[in-house]
Formats: C-alpha cells, structure tokens, sequence
C-alpha cells in the first residue's frame, strides 16, 4: 500500500525513480499522480502527422506502411528505414542497429511513436524513436492490460521516459494506492457532484471514455480553486482582524468645502463608490478594496474625497502612482482641485486647509529633507509619491489611507508591506482603469473588496477609433492631416511610439509596458527618428516635442506642465503617457506601429483622448498584414470602447502565467488546470466555498486533508503565485 507521500524509490526501484526524479520532477507517488496526461488518443485513431514541428518531442499513433533493411557502407552495422502514415501523411522513421525490430513493425501494424522531430533531405523524420506496440497484446505484459482501455494517455514526457512508461508507472502507483484522505469535503462534493480524489485519478489516468476525462479534471481543477480561494478567504479574514482608526468626515470639514466647490455633479457611479469608501473608512477595521474605474470614470475625485474623509478626522493621506510623470501629475490636478483648500501657511489659505506634498526620487536632497519633516510632522495632509516611496524611510505623523494608482500588479506581499507603513495598519485602497475580468480579480485580488466605476461622466464624446493601414499613403495622410485640423482648431495631439530610439534598443524604462515586443522583424517606430520626421514634414509648423523615460525627471515634468497648458501642440511620446495622464483639451492619438501594442495598453492609451467634451479620434497605424491576428486585434479595439469586453479578449489572448505574474515556467506550476476565462463558474463557486470553509473554521481543524493541500500550495509555487499577483 502506498500514499501520495510515498517516495517513488520505493514504490518503483532506484531506477525508474531517478529518471522520474531528473527527467520530471516527480519524487513521491502524489507528484506522479497530478501529472496529468496532457492529451488521449482513441485507441485506432491516427495522429495528424501534417502538423509536426521540427525540434518538437512528440508521440503520435501511426500505422507501418513499409520497412526496409539497408546496410550501411563501409560499416557493419545496419539501418532500417520505416515509413509511417496517418493515412494521408507519411512519416520517416530511421532506427540505427535495431534490426529486430522488423519483428515487430510488420506493415500494417499501429503502434506509437515517440522522439524528436528532425529534418533529413527536406523530409520529417524520427531517429531511434521509442516504440510502443498497440495492436499486439504482449502477452503478461502490464503494458498489454494498459491498452484494453479505449482512450491512450500522452503524457508530457522527458527525454528519458516516454509516455508510455510513464502510464505504467501510474498504473502501478494506482494499483497499489491505499485509502486516500480527500482535502475537498464531503458535503462539498456532494454539492457540486465532484468524485473521490482516488476516483478523479483513476479516471484522469485510465479514462474509459472523454466523459470520465472531463469527471475527473473537473475535480482535480476544484483542488485549485478551492485551495486558492481558501487561501485567499484567510487573508480577507487576516485583515478584518487588524484594528486601525476609524475616520470620518466633518459636516463642516474639508470634504464638505471641496465638495461644495466642486465645479460639476459627481455622477451617480462617484457617489456610490464614494459612500461605500466613507463607511470603510468609518469603520475601525483597514479598508481593503480595489476600485476598477473605466478609463476616464473619474477616479481622482473619488481618491481625493476619500483622502479628504482622512484629513478632516485628523490623519494623513497618500496617493501612490506608478511614474513619476503621473505622480506630477496628481500633485498638480489634487492643488488645482482643492484652490484655497490645499494652500495651508499660504495667503489667503482658507481656514482648515491642509497642504499637499509632492515626494519624487529626482527631487533636490533639500526639498526633499523638508518634505519628509513636513510629512513626518503632520503638517502635510495629503502626500503624492510613485511606488518608490514603499520602500523608503517616511515617516508619517499618523497615515490613516493608502491610496494606489493605476497599478493592476500590485500583489499581496507589496500591500502587506504598505500595511506596515502606519501605527496601527491603514485602510487601502488600490484603483485601476486596466479592466481586469471579474474572475482574475477574484484570484489576483482575491483579498480585496472590489467596486466599480463603470460610467463616464456625462458630456463626454466617445472616442473614434480607426486602423490606419501603412501600406495606403492616402490613408497616412489623412491622418496627419486630422492632426493639423485639431491643432488649428485649438486642440492637441500625441503621437505614440513603441520606443524612444537613438543609441539604445531599450524599451522606454519609464513607460509601464509589459506587452510583447511583438514579432515582426521590422524596427518599431521610435521617437528620435519620427520627431525630427515630423517637424520637417507632416507636422512643421506646429508645436511638436518628445517625451519619454529617458528624459530627465525635471524636463519629462516641464513637458508634461506645458502640454497641460496648451503651450506644446503634438507630444511625441512612449507609453509613459500610458495610464493617467490628463489632459482634456487633447483629442487626436496617433498610435505608431500599433501591432506592436496589446489590447489593453492599446485601450489605456486611448483613453488619453476624449477627456473633455470634444470628440476623441484614436488613430492606430499599422504596417501589419491584413488578416494576420495582430490586424485583428486592432480591429476588435477599434469596434468597441468597453474596457471590460477588450480585457477579456486580452485575457484569452495570453497565457496566464502572464496575466497572474506568477513564475510558472518550468517545474511545479500553482494553477495547472485552472484557466480563469472557462472556469469562471468554477471560480465563483470555489470562492463561495472556501469563505464558508474558512468562517466556520478558519484554521481547518476539522479538514487536515485540506490544510495540508494548503499549506503545501503556499510554500510551493503559489507563495510566487500569490506574492507576485
Ligand atoms: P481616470 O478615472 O481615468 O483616472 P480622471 O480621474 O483623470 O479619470 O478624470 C478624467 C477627467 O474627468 C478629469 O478631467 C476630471 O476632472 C473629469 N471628471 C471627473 N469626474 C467628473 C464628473 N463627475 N463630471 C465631469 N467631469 C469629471
Ligand atoms: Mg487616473
């Protein structure tokens, strides 16, 4: 009898065990059992030896066609050529010194195949592949048993351990596997008709027919969810347990005054967002929510009436943004916004003003000195900063809210250090305009409440999206030419470059672009080639400068402070325009070898436009092939303005590895079944689950099986998992 904690050594011999070791991984009978085929043929059925890949490891069923015996000159050893076919494709196979294997590979005869794919004369072929006989029964042999099922697991398999040898390795460990304790809770089972962890095994691995496959995966992908959402359940539970300062609003206070000044209605969307905040913030439990606000929504004014809830209670704010650009930025809008209100120890400063107080990393060691005393002090209310500021020594006279912008991939570890921050750990809240589907929340924020801001504020003119097609000059053009209409009619422009150029093939190190550089072999377009372009040709007259990461921190600032003002028509920029930045008299983007984009930069990079009440014209030029995925792409970004619609399209167009930031290449992967696009439902319910799970038993006491599977995920890969988000 063994268990699932059985060393393989034992169950297999030395041997066996240490290529499982080395080639897979694979240590003790647990390991061996989750991995998982990773596709089945039926019994007969012939693989499709059209699509073989040259340096690919594949296995495929093919019938002999012919074999022949040829000696090889000057040499006493032979060769044997067999050719294999699928029935339309033939396939090569060389085997070196292997002559008794014309026993077996009678033509006719169908049997799998496993080895690398090669090239000899412009044809695919396999050499020395290994060989698994099907139709003939090998007599005591387990192997003939393993095949009396209709459908033939292919497992990922190492160079040293074929597919087959590895089906019977599982075959044993099946065989000899005692009673298991089942981490998924009976009733649970029950509730969602889930089998047995032993049944979901057996039926993964020795699968009778495509139903069973499907039963067992089914429950296996519920081990991941469950366990993933137990965890995440835990630290929502973590959290409600930690006691910070409630803090409310003056009726006569800051919020009050700006709220009475503010120059438009907030829309219902701010409102609500914005009283679900207050009672968080009113309550003497951190605050833990993600705000997702469409590109646009208005988000700022919800942070700075939450930062003002703060202020008026007594304590301090901070608004953290992912560049030092956008960082500027907030300082300049957050002074705007509240006038009097912020010019505390000014002139003229109303009464309870507060002071706000812009900390950068390019800032003179002076400032920066009376920065951190007034912040330390408590003399500034409300303080702006990027990320860096986490990891640097502020002092805060009494931080009473975190607020954290723009930032999609701001994982557990990095809030809990933030928590730190504070006396008693602050209320958080983190806002994104990058849609993210309701189900990756779920996982990635799965510790965080989560609102939404959906709708834009009235007035605005949707944004106009067009793909502009390199290849039809005409097009190009008309394109430049809406540039000098905005201009003329007192509008502004950005132009977009996938990179700054000039001596370094750097990415821009200031933008936030994860995206792919994308595939063709052309140079994207870069912002020291096209800016000089365009001041002596299609744009000259016009105002035109660059911006980007690679310019000094006080000049990308000035820059920014001048396009606000009107002063600069066209920017000629990199992603660091990306997310956040404000400028509403903008309306036209010109987005340069647009393919090079992924959806949901191309979607955050728009949003740039369209911010006031003239129309947006998004312009995405492109030298791409019609009818290649990348023009495809561009045309769905085009066809609609939902966030929400793009960031799944996004999502099914990348791995998930990469959306979760997970290091999930190679070795032990946290999620291996669980895909969060088609395990929505799935995920759903798994959370419903483990919230009731964890309320009623936060330690899982009464659920050892579990615990286990958890404590196991968490200091495996998914400590990365859940760290990284
Ligand atoms: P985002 O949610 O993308 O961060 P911002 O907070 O930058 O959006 O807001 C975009 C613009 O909309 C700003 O110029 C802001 O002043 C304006 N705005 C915000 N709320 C409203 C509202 N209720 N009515 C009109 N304009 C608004
Ligand atoms: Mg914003």
């Amino acid at each position: 009898m063994v268990d699932l904690d059985t060393p393989l050594k034992s169950l297999l011999g030395p041997r066996a065990a240490t290529l499982l070791a080395e080639g897979l991984e694979l240590h003790v009978v647990g390991d061996l059992l989750a991995h998982l085929p990773r596709r089945y043929h039926e019994r007969g059925e012939l693989t499709d030896l059209a699509d073989l890949v040259v340096g690919d490891t594949v296995t495929v069923q093919a019938r002999v066609e012919k074999i022949e015996r040829r000696p090889m000159r000057g040499s006493r050893r032979s060769m044997l050529r067999v050719t294999v076919t699928d029935g339309t494709h033939p396939l090569a196979l060389t085997f070196f010194n292997q002559s008794w294997r014309e026993r077996d590979l009678r033509a006719g005869t169908t049997a799998l195949f496993a080895g690398k794919v090669d090239e000899y004369r412009g044809h695919r072929q396999l050499t020395n592949p290994e060989v698994q006989l099907l139709e003939s029964e090998v007599e005591g042999d387990v192997t003939g048993a393993q095949f009396a099922n209709a459908l033939v697991p292919i497992y990922p398999a190492a160079a040293k351990v074929p597919s087959w040898t590895l089906a019977r390795c599982v075959r044993l460990a099946l065989d000899s596997l005692g009673p298991l304790e089942d981490p998924l809770p009976e009733d649970l089972r029950r509730r969602h008709r889930l089998c047995t962890l032993a049944e979901a095994y057996r039926l993964v691995h020795q699968p009778s027919s495509r139903v069973e496959v499907a039963t067992g995966r089914k429950r296996l992908t519920w081990d991941e969810a469950l366990v993933l959402q137990v965890a995440l359940a835990r630290r929502r539970r973590d959290v409600q347990a930690l006691a910070t300062t409630a803090r409310s609003a003056r009726p006569d206070g800051l919020l009050a005054a700006f709220d009475a000044a503010l120059p438009f209605p907030l829309t219902a969307g701010q409102r609500e967002v914005g009283a679900t905040i207050a009672a968080d913030i009113g309550r003497p439990v951190p605050m833990h929510r993600l705000l997702q606000g469409e590109v646009g929504s208005g988000k700022t004014v919800v942070a700075l009436r939450s930062m003002l809830i703060v202020v008026d209670a007594g304590g301090q704010a901070v608004l953290l943004a992912p560049t030092e650009t956008l960082a500027a930025q907030h300082y300049r809008s957050l002074r705007e916004m509240l006038g009097d209100l912020a010019r505390s120890g000014e002139l003229g400063a109303d009464e309870q003003a507060t002071r706000v107080i812009l900390v950068t990393g390019s800032m003179g060691a002076r400032a920066r000195r009376e920065a951190l005393a007034d912040i330390s002090e408590g003399s500034a209310g409300l303080v702006v900063g990027t990320h860096a500021l986490l990891h640097e020594e502020v002092v805060f006279a009494d931080l009473g809210l975190i607020i954290v912008d723009e930032q999609h991939r701001f994982g557990v570890e990095q809030r809990d250090a933030l928590r730190a921050r504070g006396r008693r750990p602050p209320h958080l809240l983190v806002m994104t305009a990058t849609p993210i589907p309701r189900t990756v929340a779920m996982t990635v924020f799965g510790d965080l409440e989560v609102s939404e801001l959906t709708e834009l504020p009235s007035g605005r003119s949707p944004i106009a999206t067009f793909v502009v097609p390199a290849a039809i000059r005409s097009w190009a053009d008309r394109m430049w030419g809406r540039i000098r209409d905005e201009v003329a009619a007192g509008r502004q422009a950005y132009v977009v470059c996938p990179r700054i150029g000039g001596d370094s093939l750097d990415d821009d190190p200031g933008a936030l672009s994860d995206e792919p550089a994308g595939q063709t072999g052309r140079p994207a377009a870069t912002v020291t080639d096209v800016l000089p372009q365009l001041m002596d040709g299609e744009l000259a007259g016009l105002r035109v400068e660059p911006l980007h990461g690679r310019l000094p921190a006080a000049q990308r600032e000035a820059t920014m402070t001048r396009f606000a003002q009107g002063e600069i028509d066209v920017l000629v920029a990199t992603t660091v325009i990306e997310v956040g930045v404000n400028v509403p008299n903008a309306t036209v983007m010109v987005v340069l070898d647009a393919d090079r984009f992924g959806v949901s930069q191309l979607h955050q990079l728009r949003g740039r436009v369209g911010r006031g009440t003239a129309p947006g014209w998004c312009l995405l030029h492109t030298a791409t092939d019609q009818g290649t995925p990348a023009w495809h792409r561009l045309g769905a970004v085009a066809a609609t303005n939902d966030g929400a619609e793009l960031a799944r399209l996004d999502l099914a167009q990348r791995r998930e590895g990469d959306v979760l930031g997970a290091a999930q290449s190679g070795g032990r992967r946290s999620l291996k079944l669980l895909a969060l696009l088609r395990d929505e439902d799935l995920i759903r319910e798994a959370r419903t689950e483990a919230t009731r799970l964890v309320d009623a038993d936060p330690e899982l006491d009464r659920h050892p099986a579990l615990r286990r599977l958890l404590d196991a995920a968490l200091d495996d890969a998914s400590a990365a998992f859940l760290e990284k988000g």
